[in-house]
């Protein structure tokens, strides 16, 4: 068996013990002679899986007691339209920071249930910046004041929170959700897409404070009530069964392999680290986000040269370093190193870069 270092951005990479734990646990679970792909969600031995996970994530993330988890299907793209059906219940009026495709997704799924507000973008040059924000331009009432926390595509990650005061933060952490500590405090609302960095597609998780739960506007369908989940415990339908346990078997390896997120952060800021450090010191590639706002998670990266941005492409997938190719909006390439790449995956890619860049110029 061979296996590549993948960069994939998402749908991506998870710890080979955990895909190992998932095979041995196949054909029988704990004795129970069935898969957790066939059990009833309802059963006892589900309940445990499902409740533990939870019990993880909370532990992991260090969330306080007034917020509810609600593991959710639907991706994060359905909480664009989800949050403002159940958020926007006073003023109606939410402010949005436009850092690339996805924040500009969630606000003008908004602007459809309300008043939708810009107060800041970094679009003028391709999103390679977290624009500076000024809280007097903020909207007082607003219901609600939305931010993409780590922009997958363009590799931009907020490390300061604005503050907005009384008007609930909301954050997508779908690509750094469990890459470092972070203060949920500071949030009414997280939300994540599972495939990034906690599970296959097919979970997300919403993370949200007991209060802004119940006040959902008439025309919300059932299934898009947050009050729907968290009065039912995440199972008013079937939920994503297999998934929620895969991100159960991930939070332990977390919690006991790596030893939580303070050391997460660590191991992440020295994979990025040796990536970056290359990129700074290469006269063919070189990062495409400004230094105080690059991400951790996700790193873009040019020759400057389409063509030979394809032929590195080219030659790193013939040697085994897969889906460098970055996003047709940016172009050029992105190493997308996910809590689940080892170390030793951004030593051997810089070495091959080393190698390419010696090669070819
Ligand atoms: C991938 C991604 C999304 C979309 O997630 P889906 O689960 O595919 O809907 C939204 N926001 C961010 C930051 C992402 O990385």
């Amino acid at each position: 068996m061979s296996r590549v270092y993948n960069f994939s951005a998402g749908p991506s990479i998870l710890p080979e013990s955990v895909l190992k734990i998932a095979a041995d646990e196949m054909m029988d679970y704990h004795g129970s002679g069935q898969s957790v792909m066939e059990m009833s969600h309802r059963s006892k031995v589900y309940d445990d899986i499902i409740k533990e996970a939870e019990r993880l994530l909370r532990e992991i993330m260090n969330i306080p007691d007034n917020y509810k988890v609600l593991f959710l299907q639907g991706g994060a793209s359905s909480q664009f339209a989800m949050i403002p059906l159940n958020l926007l219940n006073k003023s109606k009026k939410a402010d949005f920071v436009i850092t690339g495709q996805w924040a500009t997704k969630a606000y003008q799924e908004a602007s459809r249930y309300g008043e939708a507000h810009i107060v800041a973008s970094s679009k003028d040059k391709t999103f390679s910046y977290i624009p500076k924000l000024d809280p007097s331009t903020f909207t007082k009432d607003a219901d609600y004041f939305h931010i993409c926390v780590n922009n997958t595509i363009y590799g931009t990650c907020y490390h300061e929170l604005p503050d907005t005061g009384d008007v609930p933060l909301v954050g997508d952490i779908s690509s750094c959700i469990l890459s470092e500590p972070i203060d949920v405090s500071r949030f009414g609302l997280l939300y994540a897409g599972a495939q990034k960095n906690m599970a296959p597609a097919g979970l997300t998780v919403v993370i949200i404070r007991e209060d802004l739960i119940g006040h959902s506007q008439d025309i919300t369908p059932t299934m898009f009530k947050y009050e729907t989940h968290s009065e039912n415990g995440s199972m008013y339908n079937t939920p994503p069964c297999y998934i929620i346990y895969i991100a159960k078997l991930v939070l332990e390896w977390l919690k006991n392999d790596i030893g939580g997120l303070e050391n997460m952060k660590k191991i992440n800021e020295k994979k990025a680290g040796i990536i970056y450090d290359f990129l700074d010191n290469s006269k063919m590639f070189r990062g495409t986000v400004v230094k105080e706002d690059r991400s951790l998670m996700n790193i873009p990266f040019v020759t400057g040269d389409a063509d030979l941005d394809a032929k590195f492409i080219k030659e790193a997938t013939a040697a085994g370093f897969v889906n460098l190719k970055g996003h047709r909006s940016v172009g050029g390439m992105r190493a997308s190193v996910y809590n689940a790449m080892p170390v030793k995956g951004c030593e051997a890619l810089v070495e091959f870069m080393k190698k390419f860049e010696e090669e070819n110029s």
